[in-house]
């Protein structure tokens, strides 16, 4: 522990003490900028924005979004207009764009204080920014238009598009920085939807010879150079997390999550573990209690027994300890996790030792999959209770 620098109570991308935390994340800002590498090459001759909506999906707006300043981006997304002031701290000069949009009239202020841009979603977004929306001396109303093309979640329809470029080549009134869409199934390499929407961008990105264009994702990203226009918005692939559904992780893990083991015990062969009494020890069995729980975003859906989502995926979360993979047991408790240790030994195991629930030994794919979610949910949902313990980032 004596390598850990002091604790900054206020500095909250830290989050606990360490020696009072159950959990720690490590955060490696070397292999997140070698994975945003990675994409640039992939995308070339696109760039690569940088996605770091919800608080970097989990990993801590600031420092992801130094890694990826020093890495070279300049363009970000993030959700909400709240996300975007934070940002601008960190990022003075980068051109961030909020994916929800211009929220309404009384947000408009923020914008122009914060020069923030807004992605326009609809109709109603468009009239709203035109009336509110800020200018600079070279661009009237500066935002992002983003095209509905098979997602049906936000944005213009292809028609509402084209009669606004109509429109807007006469009055001029609003410079759409990018024109964008979104893919419904980038992950799935070969679904038709992604050509469908593939062809539907193209035609209506030609009503927009002015802006540049935005359609891949992650998944997208790795669809092949059609999907990459002018700029790729990879968010998931960069934190680490597969972004195809079938072919190797290419990317390098990014987070490590760890629970510290804060008590040992014996049980023997036919005693339940846990709530519900879901499991029954099959053998004498050395049981890990490990100071991470469904309140830090180890879900409960996780468990080794007991829980609805166990007969549809099979077996529960593993974590790994000391070269082995050991089974979680019973039901995921709010702070306490219970682990088979029983092949590493008495010797083998001590309290105090920490042991990994993803990470490089167990895939952030399979710790979200064997708990019935996707890496995007288990990285936003990892609490505040963790001490976060960075390293890397210069680039
Ligand atoms: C979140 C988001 C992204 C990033 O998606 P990933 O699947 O994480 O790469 C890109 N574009 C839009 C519009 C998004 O909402």
């Amino acid at each position: 522990m004596a390598d850990y620098p002091p604790f900054i109570p206020d500095d909250n991308h830290r989050g606990t003490d360490p020696r009072l935390a159950g959990g720690r994340l490590t955060i490696d800002l070397d292999a997140l900028i070698a994975n945003y590498r990675l994409l640039q090459e992939k995308a070339l001759p696109a760039r690569v924005a940088g996605v770091v909506k919800a608080n970097a999906y989990g990993l801590g707006l600031e420092p992801v979004a130094r890694a990826l300043l020093a890495a070279g981006c300049d363009t970000f997304f993030v959700a909400m207009p709240a996300e975007g002031v934070a940002l601008r701290r960190v990022a003075p000069d980068a051109h961030i764009f909020i994916l929800s949009g211009p929220m309404g009239i009384d947000a408009p202020a923020v914008f122009a204080e914060n020069r923030l841009l807004p992605v326009i979603n609809s109709p109603l977004d468009l009239s709203i920014w035109e009336a509110y929306g800020w200018d600079d001396d070279a661009v009237s109303r500066p935002c992002a238009l983003h095209v509905d093309t098979g997602m049906n979640r936000l944005g213009l329809t292809p028609e509402e598009a084209a009669s606004f470029a109509r429109d807007n080549e006469l009055t001029g009134a609003i410079t759409p920085l990018i024109v964008m869409s979104h893919l419904a199934c980038g992950d799935t390499t070969g679904h038709l939807l992604n050509r469908q929407q593939l062809e539907a961008f193209q035609a209506v990105s030609q009503h927009f010879p002015q802006s540049q264009k935005s359609l891949a994702n992650s998944g997208g990203t790795f669809l092949g150079t059609d999907f990459a226009f002018d700029l790729v918005r990879p968010g998931i692939a960069v934190y680490g997390g597969n972004a195809q559904d079938v072919t190797a992780n290419p990317m390098q893990p990014v987070v490590t999550a760890e629970a510290r083991i804060i008590q040992l015990r014996q049980a023997a062969a036919g005693e339940t573990i846990s709530y519900g009494a879901a499991e029954t020890l099959k053998r004498d069995t050395i049981i890990a209690i490990a100071a991470v729980g469904y309140a830090d975003g180890y879900h409960r859906a996780g468990s080794g027994a007991g829980v609805p989502v166990r007969d549809v995926v099979k077996p529960g979360a593993h974590g790994f300890l000391h070269g082995h993979r050991v089974p979680v047991m019973g039901r995921v408790t709010m702070d306490l996790t219970m682990f088979d240790v029983t092949d590493l030994g008495v010797h083998g195991v001590a309290t105090g030792d920490h042991i990994e629930l993803f990470g490089p030994n167990i895939a952030l794919d399979e710790a979200a999959g064997t708990a019935g979610t996707i890496s995007y949910e288990l990285l936003t949902s990892l609490g505040r209770r963790y001490y976060r313990h960075y390293v890397g980032g210069q680039a």
